[in-house]
This record gives structure tokens, sequence and C-alpha cells, in this order.
């Protein structure tokens, strides 16, 4: 483990937390842990994710050639390399209980406390690293007053490990693993920030949330990395965000009160606390939003619903973002930015890429600027590697039009003729890739993205090289692009 933190306790009620014991620079790692606690993949993905390496050895190759377990059948490998060490790191403990399972396969946190149970009992842990995790906080306490369900997945999960397992730990003992679990843990995301687990490590725990955060969490298959926003002084406090921080006051705390059982008291909740807009402090159930914000994130929640097709998505999401724009809600207030994300998914998944395109770029110039102020975000990075994707498949001509309406169209669900303002992809995913690729240092991204990022860069730029141009020197032509594929869809 690498670290420029320290321990310590913190202000405000917040426990413990992790504080920079040296300056920190924007970009840099704050913590590398290279071996999780416990890491288990979401059950959908047990298929087509390797249980070794998290998908890290095979980042961009799509070809699933894995391998299932001889014994269980249950977790995949892309070859023996992989195999042999999660079979070390715990699956020798677990293949027999799974074998014993089928054709069930356990919820993923049941998975999750079976290992961790499962190798506190081997003695595998370091006891630096058991005892941190045994500091951690259960708030079983407000869990059983305050969430019924939770309390009985907790127990039912204790129940399950303690049978299948043959552990002599009490349930009681098994329900606080799997309560601080439930508090603790992160989103296993890979490389390109898609949720494939759940990750658990005692020291990444000790960091506290903020809304006004100044780091962010990344994982290289199995490794964690979290990575500086910003400049972080000697001595000053770690944080980062538990939540989606873009949403509103009122939404952001009743999040962590239901799901981390606390108030925030950063400053950006401290400042939206005392603006007019939010006067009154949230109370469970009743949300102090604007009404026409309130319409629009239901008609979202409406749309991203799984009963939902994405045809019916995609005009869910036009007549919100009308209802938006009619009062005059600025495109980086959510739900905004999340309709606009969602738009570009059910274009996507609608073979519609010149929509999908035309939303990524305005998402890359006018949103995620304001939304994400810092170059490095890994949210804003991903959205440029999206619209870079987007450019070259466009490029190739993959995409034919399917409107036959051939004028400039207003709402999201047409296509939008781009081939009208005829843009030159190439120079816009020049720029896209390249101002990924010099703002790398300060860069939050993991290793694994940002190599990624520079192969891409590297055969556009050889394209570029090889047709006897040299784009460095054309900016100007490239401002002319991003005008160009702007111009079919302003707003
Ligand atoms: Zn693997
Ligand atoms: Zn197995
Ligand atoms: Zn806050």
């Amino acid at each position: 483990m690498a670290t420029k933190t320290t321990p310590a306790p913190a202000p405000d009620g917040l426990g413990r937390g992790l504080f920079a014991s040296t300056d920190i620079a924007t970009g840099e790692n704050v913590l590398h842990i290279p071996t999780p606690f416990v890491a288990v993949l979401d059950k959908p993905r047990l298929e087509d994710t390797c249980s070794g390496c998290f998908g890290k050895r095979h980042l961009g190759n799509d070809e699933n050639t894995l391998k299932g377990c001889r014994g269980c059948h249950v977790v995949k490998y892309c070859d023996k390399i992989c195999q042999a060490k999660d079979w070390k790191f715990a699956h020798s403990l677990e293949c027999g209980i799974y074998q014993q399972l089928k054709p069930r396969i356990l919820p993923i946190n049941a998975r999750a406390v079976l290992r961790m149970i499962l190798r506190s009992g081997r003695r595998k842990y370091a006891a630096e690293d058991l005892e941190m995790f045994l500091d951690l906080e259960t708030h079983i306490k407000e869990i059983r007053e305050e969430s019924e369900t939770q309390w009985q997945r907790i127990s039912l999960c204790a129940k399950a490990v303690k049978t299948y397992s043959g552990t002599e730990m009490q349930e009681e003992f098994i329900s606080a693993f799997g309560a601080k679990l439930d508090l603790n843990s992160f989103n296993l995301t890979n490389a390109v920030y898609d949720r494939i687990g759940v990750y658990l490590h005692p020291h990444a725990a000790f960091i506290n949330h903020s809304c006004a955060y100044n780091a962010v969490v990344g994982f290289d298959g199995d490794e964690l990395y979290i990575k500086a926003l910003r400049p972080i002084p000697k001595g000053d406090q770690i944080f980062i965000s538990y939540i989606d921080a873009t949403n509103p006051y009122p939404v952001r705390q009743t999040e962590l009160r239901e799901r981390y059982y606390f108030t925030c008291k950063c400053t950006k909740c401290e400042i939206e606390a005392s603006a007019a807009s939010a006067a009154a402090p949230a109370t469970k159930g009743e949300l102090n939003l604007d009404p026409t914000i309130h319409k629009a994130c239901t008609l979202l929640a409406s749309a991203s619903s799984p009963a939902t097709s994405a045809q019916q998505a995609l005009s869910i999401l036009s007549s919100a973002t009308t209802l938006l724009h009619t009062n005059s809600i600025p495109i980086t207030t959510q739900p905004f930015p999340s309709l606009r994300d969602e738009l570009i998914v059910s274009s996507l998944s609608l073979g519609k890429f010149q929509n999908a395109f035309a939303h990524a770029a305005l998402r890359y110039t006018r949103t995620d600027p304001l939304v994400y102020p810092e170059t490095g975000h890994p949210i804003r990075q991903l959205h440029a590697w999206t619209l870079a994707k987007l450019a070259i498949h466009l490029s190739q001509g993959v995409a034919v039009s399917t409107s036959t309406s051939g004028g400039s169209s207003e709402g999201a669900g047409e296509e939008i003729a781009l081939e009208r303002f005829e843009v030159n992809f190439s120079l816009i995913i020049w720029s896209v890739l390249g101002a990924l690729v010099g703002g790398e240092n300060a860069a939050c991204t993991v290793p694994g993205f940002q190599a990624m990022v520079k192969a891409a860069f590297a055969d556009v730029h050889r394209e570029f090289l090889a047709g006897g141009l040299d784009p460095r020197g054309m900016g100007e032509g490239i401002k002319v692009e991003w005008g160009k594929s702007l111009g079919a869809y302003m707003f």
C-alpha cells in the first residue's frame, strides 16, 4: 500500500478521517491499495468478467473467451494465471460451498461477507487491516430502527453465511460484517468507470464524505486508486463523494441520511442550505425541489426504469428536456446533465449515433466545464473518451441517418443530419484525444484508462502523418469543425 495520508480524529462529528501527510499535487495518488480486503463481482458480471483480474488483462478486448472454474462453474477467468491468483486469495475456501449451492448463486453481499469470514477464519488478513476493519462503524442501531428491509437482508445474509461456512462465529458478529460492508464499501468499477461489483478496504473506508470533495476513487482491476482532484496541502483532510454531488441539496441530504446515516455539513451544503431556494432543511420523504425540476426528475426516473423501452425512453427524455428549456433551467443544473447522459445512452442503443454524438459534443463543450470544473475529473475525462469514440465510429461511416425528414431536427427523437454540415471528424478526434493526453499529469483517471487513450491517440496521429498532414498546426480548422458539429444541434 502506498499512501500520502495518516488517519486521525476528524472534526464536526465525522469520527476518524484520513489527512494528507504531505503536500499532494493534482492527479497524484493520495492512496494506492494493490490488494482488496474484499472485492466481488455483481451477479451478471460473473458471466463476462474475470474474477481474477476484474477485466484488467482483457481491457479493450471484447471477445469473451473466459473459462469457468471447473469446480463450481460460478466464477470465470482469463487463464490459469488469473485462476491461480484468485484460488490462492480466497476461491479455494469458497469453491466447495458454491458447488453445494448449485444452481443457486449467493447474492453479492453474501458472497462478499462469506469471503471475509472465510479469510479471517484462516488468518489470511494482516493484523493491522483486520483491526481497522473491526473498528469501522456499523450503525446497526440506526439500521434496525430506520430500515427494516436492510436489517432483514443483513440478518438473512448472516444466517446463510453461518450455515454454509460452518464458522464458529456468532450470527450477530457476522451481521456486523454485513452492516460494515453496506456502509463502507465502494462501487467496484472497471477502467471506464462502469460498476462491476463491490469493494471494501478498511483503510480507504476511513475517508469521509464531502459534496465539495478534493479526491476521487478509481479502479484498475482490483487495485484501488484515490487521486487528488486539486492540490491538497499537508494536514488537510481527504474527502471523496459517496453520492452524486451534482444533485441538488435536498436530494443529496436525503441520500446521505438514508444510506449513510449522517447529515452533511460540508461547505457546499452550508452555502446551499442558507440560500433562499433551499431554506428549509430536507426531511425524510419531503424534498424541497423546484416543481419543474421535480417533474423532470420524475420523467428521468421513468425513462431509466427497466420496464421502459429505449424508444419510449427517448421520447420521455425529449419531453423532459423541452420542459426544462421552456422553464429556463440552465443546462448545467440537475437533472439536465443526467438527462443528457441518458439521451446519449438511449440514442446509442437505438443506433442513432449522430444524435448521441451531438449530445456528447454539447456535454463536452458546454456542460462539463461548469459541472466538473477540474479538467482532470474522471467523469469529464470519460465523457471526452465517449465523444472521441463516437467520432471515430462516425468517421468510419458506420452510421447512416435513418431520418426521412431531411431538415434540421429539433426533437431528440429524430436523427440529426450531421452530414449536412460536413464535419471533419478526424480533426475533432485529434483535438479531444490530444487534450486528454496533454493533460495526463493532472488527470485523476486510472492508469488503464490513460493507456487506452494514449494508444488511440497514437493511432489517430499516425493516420494524420500518413496522410501528409500535421494537425498540430490546425488550431483554427479544429475550431471550425467544432462550430459545425455544434451548429447541427443548438440549445
Ligand atoms: Zn483475468
Ligand atoms: Zn470454483
Ligand atoms: Zn455536503
